[in-house]
């Protein structure tokens, strides 16, 4: 089977060598993976379902979502990307393909305000501090703009559960060592929301160096409230990891999860008791008069105000 997938390749390409098909078999996986082919392409019973059309199509929806010239052709720059680290959730299968290069919500959002979470499984390379405060600066970056709060937990039901994991954990997910997958969640449900970040990956803070575990944690953090990846590549929700040393949002994290939360209400100005009332505005009324004092005459200017009780 494996034999009659690498020749259709090799003939879809125009490649000789079976070298050069044993990497296309990866970026069929790889398209797999991430939406564009179906998941039964990673089963090896599977193979030769797929006719080369559908393989160069995947490929051109691939280059599409990803900002590349779109050819269908398996050139270098579409395998640079495909071998850049990147999150693990699907890029496809939440969207219409009407729908113009932003934000898209995957169809499920929380319907409470404030958020819990807990780290239930610490990174085994970072200190608990530092990861408790790079995630909770992750947290707010979406609640500066949004009426939601997050709250972390040590212990209990939470609304989100963050783990760091190595290899296969349990969800079906799998991560792959140093590169490639960083990082993935679950969008919201009834069962809560998982974010999992690769234990295996050099996470780091303020640099280029290593994974930025701030900015990863962001984009996950968009998923568990409900955003899918953005075609838009200087979104925080575009698959691909990029280190941005001065981080916001872009304006379109911002339309999309306003548009699934709502903004953030401005804080209104203190308003001391109204017990008793000061005088209301139009209350006072300013006078001028004259006025002799030891026979030198004074303009004395004076503002009369009366005291009101409004209900
Ligand atoms: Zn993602
Ligand atoms: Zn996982």
């Amino acid at each position: 089977m494996m034999e009659v997938r690498n020749v259709a390749l090799v003939l879809l390409l125009g490649a000789s060598s079976l070298a050069l098909a044993e990497d296309l078999t990866n970026v069929m996986t790889y398209l797999s993976q991430f939406g564009y082919l179906p998941p039964s392409v990673r089963n090896s019973s599977f193979g030769e379902l797929l006719s080369p059309e559908t393989i160069t199509d995947a490929i051109k929806e691939f280059q599409s979502f990803a900002g590349l010239d779109v050819t269908g052709k398996l050139n270098n720059e579409t395998k640079h990307t495909m071998s850049s680290p990147r999150c693990g959730v699907k890029d496809k299968g939440f969207r219409t393909k009407t729908r113009s290069k932003r934000y898209a919500h995957q169809g499920s959002k929380w319907a409470i305000k404030d958020i819990t979470y807990k780290i239930s499984k610490y990174p085994s390379r970072l200190s608990r501090s530092r990861t408790d405060s790079e995630l909770k600066k992750a947290f707010r970056v979406w609640s500066d703009v949004t009426p939601l709060t997050f709250k972390q937990r040590s212990s209990g039901p939470v609304t989100i559960e963050i783990r760091f994991e190595r290899g296969w954990h349990g969800d079906g997910g799998v991560f792959d060592g140093p590169g490639g997958v960083l990082a993935h969640a679950s969008f919201p449900s009834n069962q809560g929301s998982y974010v999992h970040f690769d234990d295996s990956e050099h996470w780091t803070f303020d640099s280029y160096r290593g994974t930025n575990l701030f900015q990863v944690a962001v984009h996950e953090f968009g998923h568990s409230l409900g955003l899918s990846h953005s075609e838009k590549e200087s979104s925080v929700m575009a698959p691909y990891h990029r280190y941005q040393p001065n981080f916001e949002l872009d304006e379109d994290d911002i339309a999309g999860i306003q548009a699934l939360y709502g903004k953030r209400k401005k804080l209104t100005p203190y308003k001391p008791p109204r017990s008793p009332k000061s005088p209301g505005d139009g209350n006072c009324k300013d006078e001028t008069f004259e006025k002799v004092i030891n026979n030198i005459k004074f303009t004395i200017r004076q503002r009369n105000c009366f005291w009101s009780f409004l209900s």
